[in-house]
């Protein structure tokens, strides 16, 4: 009798990110994927309570943003979803928190906007204000693709997307992240962009969420009842897909 094949999962995943006609089905496949990416690397489970990649504001789409939009509409109640909106007024204004900076930035540089923030990531800490006080995700169902992607994949280039905590684990066991089988962004984001396009196939807008928040609350500090595209704004920085670097 003939030996059945072993499935490769990774190729498996890959061919569902490649398939996925919908943002929930591109998440599924990418839960899937972290799964057998984290049984492969034990080395790479995330610290109970930390939110070290949390301290970061994430570039989302505006078809991500209808979702998140929905889900806490739905979700969350309207005290927890002024909490959320209050915490981003407050961080504009504290001295030297970038956001301020970030979107004071308006549409005349939009790759040194993305830049920023992506730089920013290592060298300037401003919480997620999705993040709760007790270091969990407040929209863990429909967070981002990049908070998905973020300690599983690697970086077109070949690098590992890993944070410090990771990184000095290598270090201590002597190993190199280069070495290990994680996603790769090249499957992903292609999928990602292609989802994240109008619907007239026009290319996907872009901004930091905290953006996508204050541009969609109402005067009494709750969300509006429908989610506001970005294509008639400009007030905040909106960005495409051309914007992003080479290789994201
Ligand atoms: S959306 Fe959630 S997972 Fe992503 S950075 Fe914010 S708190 Fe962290």
């Amino acid at each position: 009798m003939e030996a059945t094949k072993p499935i490769n999962l990774h190729d498996f995943y890959s061919r569902m990110v490649a398939s996925a006609r919908s943002f929930t089905e591109l998440y599924d496949a990418m839960e899937g994927w972290a799964e057998v990416v984290l049984e492969e690397n034990p080395i790479l489970e995330c610290q109970n309570g930390c939110a070290r990649c949390c301290m970061h504001q994430v570039l989302v789409s505006d078809a991500e943003w209808d979702l998140i939009h929905a889900w806490m509409r739905d979700n969350l109640d309207k005290t927890k979803r002024r909490q959320i909106i209050g915490r981003i007024e407050t961080q504009l204004e504290e001295p030297g928190n970038p956001l301020s900076r970030w979107l004071g930035m308006r549409n005349k540089h939009p790759r040194a906007f993305v830049r920023s923030v992506n730089q920013g990531f290592r060298s300037e800490l401003t919480r997620c204000a999705m993040l709760g006080l007790d270091n969990r995700c407040e929209i863990y169902p429909v967070r981002p693709f990049v908070c998905r992607a973020y300690g599983r994949a690697r970086m077109g280039g070949g690098n590992a997307m890993i944070c410090e905590v990771f990184a000095g684990r290598f270090r201590q066991e002597g190993r190199n992240s280069d070495d290990i089988h994680l996603e790769e962004m090249t499957v992903l984001s292609p999928k990602y962009f292609e989802l994240g396009q109008s619907k007239d196939g026009s290319a996907g807008l872009y901004t930091v969420m905290a953006a996508h928040v204050l541009r969609n609350r109402t005067s009494s500090g709750d969300l509006v009842k429908q989610p506001q595209s970005l294509l008639a704004e400009t007030t905040f920085p909106v960005v495409t897909q051309d914007d992003f670097p080479i290789g994201n």
